[in-house]
């Protein structure tokens, strides 16, 4: 706990004076781009990774990025989506898995969970991912059967987010766009759903592709 409260200290000392301005200038109003829904592991960091500042990301976390489909659990997730679609008017919905997910390797070992039942629980909002990817034969090896779980689960999780009626809404009258990625903590790599293609690819080498779907000016620092 230390540790946590130096960096306290430290931000306060050394960080926020030099932010002062950006602070005073959200402490009544946010007007965030994005609302950010990933991994609540340690090591995805969505304002390190997209570069962006404090107010431009609404963020939403849990284990295994999931999004129970609407009516399916009324909580934390759907509040979190209806409260930044409808009321902030985000105009993108990122959904981002990881490699190395222990939600996702849980997935693939369920026997693991019995006496984790509320993670169990939680999981079977991603059953369909599982079931989809357990389907192939013969099945590949274990980290190559897990990063196509996490996609997949991007997938799944993407299609849950549809079945929200504040997302329908904003999606049928084209204000709303839903984009899937996979962020790959060893390489800094970060890969986009092609829906087209049906495949993940990599941000840097997709860089006109991302900034168009981002619109101009609300281009990630890449
Ligand atoms: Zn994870």
């Amino acid at each position: 706990m230390d540790k946590i409260l130096a960096g306290v200290a430290r931000f306060q000392r050394e960080v926020f004076p030099e932010q002062r301005d950006v602070f005073q200038k959200l402490a009544f109003e946010q007007n965030p781009r994005a609302l950010f829904l990933t991994c609540a592991d340690s090591r995805v960091m969505p304002n390190l990774i997209t570069q962006c500042k404090p107010g431009e990301l609404f963020q939403c976390r849990d284990v295994g990025n999931i999004v129970p489909p609407y009516g399916a659990a009324y909580g934390g997730v759907s509040a979190t989506i209806e409260y930044s679609v409808s009321v902030l008017g985000v105009k993108h919905v990122i959904i981002c898995g990881h490699s190395d997910c222990g939600a996702m390797r849980a997935l693939l070992h369920s026997e693991r969970l019995a006496k984790l039942p509320s993670v169990l629980g939680w999981l079977h909002h991603a059953e369909a991912a599982r079931r989809t990817v357990m389907e192939v034969e013969p099945l590949p090896p274990e980290e190559q059967l897990l990063r196509a779980l996490t996609e997949q689960n991007v997938v799944t999780q993407l299609t849950n987010l549809r079945t929200h009626p504040s997302v329908a809404v904003k999606m049928a009258k084209g204000e709303l766009s839903l984009h899937g990625w996979f962020y790959e903590i060893e390489t800094g790599e970060v890969y986009v759903l092609n829906e087209s293609k049906k495949a993940f690819e990599p941000v840097s080498g997709n860089r006109e592709q991302l900034v168009r779907a981002w619109q101009p000016g609300e281009t990630l620092a890449l």
